[in-house]
């Protein structure tokens, strides 16, 4: 089948090389020239685990190419996707008018039936406004994504389940022809109405979003009550009912998903008159969580003169470089804001400075390993659990330190031997723990470090 994917972005080039993969002939486009150039080039502007390898891969079987602007790709492909950038709007939702824009483009394009399917995350009743916009000649599916950044490529070819939203047979059949090699090997397809499959979207990623800030919440009563919140994450999730993903307290959310699809949610719900009490909640106790983090920080260093804290971490997850809406940023901001600047503060990120240089400029001073941003500090703060952190010798890291504290805003380090090393360990919904202090109690506990 012949493709076009609008948008090489993050969904759109896994989506479009995945494609390629499953054997279609696949055109990505985008409107950013020098990002189709270096794309030609073989130059990926992203980074995510495998997938400059596979763009290489099916580059050169002739199944993936690249192009600027959607007219001609679109006149020739029988299939076009829609996974262009749908960011939060100024008075709250989503601001649509990529979405509408490109699939304007297509409809103009369009010399014969077309089948126009929505990848970019919008919500319920977007695919009924595109259609009074485009010719009767376009069928419009929903077939929404729900690949993460850092396994994407492994999420869209090794599916839970794929949606088909669409409301007439065709559609469906359209779907299934698309997915087939996927369908053959077992993957699950439900199909259901456009709009309940842009809902399941919502769905899925409010629900998400709400685990976390239910385990955050949870976190800062397991603070003070001296429970261990990363044992009470096992505890519950290994109840067939509840399941274990999801659970981890840390210093909150972020990405260019959670946060927005929540918020939007709540728009929605809420211009309808439906008081979203529930989704309400979600953000605030995200909000908290990340300046309750930076709180800590500053109340155990509000005796050192000029702190030095070595923030680990600006990527909103582990194996991206997308710096969207990541709570780095926020705990940053806080920590400036609250000494009026007096603080330094020196990040590393295996993959994120680059971007993050073009956000923060000189507020901060940029590292280029661990070990350069923790030589000096009087604390550590770990917000973002790359692998490369998690097994760091911490021996070595507590000699490179003027201080002793190491924060652990993902609960991933392994406590023991933060403490043996002479540190005082401090994490999100656990007890501290002193230098030479064991964890008590943890016997027993798989994997809670
Ligand atoms: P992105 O910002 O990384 O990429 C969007 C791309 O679309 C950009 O390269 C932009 O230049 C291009 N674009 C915009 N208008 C265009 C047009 N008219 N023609 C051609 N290209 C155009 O966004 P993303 O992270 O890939 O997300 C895309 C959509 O998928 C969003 O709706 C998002 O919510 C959803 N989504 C994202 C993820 C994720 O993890 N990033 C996961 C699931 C769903």
């Amino acid at each position: 089948m012949e493709i076009a994917v609008i948008g090489c972005g993050y969904v759109g080039l896994v989506s479009g090389v995945c494609l390629a993969a499953l054997g279609h002939k696949v055109t990505a486009v985008d409107v950013d020239i020098k990002r189709v150039e270096s794309l030609r080039q073989g130059i990926v502007p992203i980074y995510e685990p495998g997938l400059s390898e596979m763009i290489k891969h099916e580059v050169a079987h002739g199944r993936l190419s690249f192009a600027i602007g959607a007219a001609k790709a679109s006149a020739t492909a029988d299939v076009i996707f829609l996974a262009v950038g749908t960011p939060p709007a100024k008075g709250g939702g989503y601001d649509l008018s990529y979405l509408f824009d490109a699939a304007k483009e297509v409809a103009k394009a369009a010399t014969g039936p077309k089948t126009l399917v929505i990848k970019s995350t919008v919500n319920p009743g977007t695919g009924s406004k595109l259609a009074a916009h485009t010719s009767h000649k376009i069928e419009i599916v929903n077939n929404p994504e729900f690949l993460r950044e850092g396994t994407a490529i492994q999420d869209f070819m090794q599916p839970d389940r794929i949606v088909f939203g669409a409301s007439s047979p065709e559609g469906i059949a359209t779907l299934r022809e698309i997915y087939q090699p996927l369908i053959d090997k077992g993957y699950a397809i439900v199909h259901m109405s456009r709009e309940s499959a842009e809902m399941t979207k919502f769905a899925a990623n409010a629900m998400l979003a709400m685990r976390i800030s239910f385990m955050n919440e949870l976190s800062q009563l397991a603070q003070v009550i001296g429970a261990d919140i990363e044992s009470v994450r096992i505890g519950i999730g290994t109840d067939a009912r509840i399941g274990p993903g999801f659970l981890k307290a840390g210093v909150g959310y972020g990405g260019s998903c959670f946060p927005k699809d929540v918020q939007a949610l709540v728009h929605q719900m809420k211009s309808i008159g439906i008081d979203p009490l529930l989704l309400s909640g979600i953000e605030a106790v995200n909000t908290r969580q990340k300046n309750a983090f930076a709180k800590r920080i500053l109340d155990v260093l509000k005796d050192t003169p000029n702190p030095v804290v070595s923030l680990w971490g600006l990527a909103f997850k582990s194996d991206t470089d997308d710096i969207r809406e990541a709570p780095a940023f926020d705990i940053i901001k806080a920590l400036l804001e609250a000494t009026s600047g007096k603080i330094t503060i020196k990040a590393f990120d295996p993959q994120a400075i680059e971007n993050s240089k073009k956000v923060l400029g000189n507020k901060i001073t940029f590292s280029d390993s661990v070990a350069n941003a923790t030589t000096g500090a009087d604390a550590i703060a770990v917000v973002t659990d790359w692998a490369e952190f998690i097994t760091q010798d911490w021996i070595k890291i507590a000699k490179l330190m003027r201080g002793n504290h190491v924060f652990d805003g993902r609960n991933c380090l392994a406590s023991g031997k933060v403490s043996a090393a002479g540190l005082f360990y401090h994490a999100i919904g656990r007890p501290p723990l002193k230098p030479g202090d064991i964890r008590p109690g943890s016997v027993g506990v798989v994997s809670a470090g």
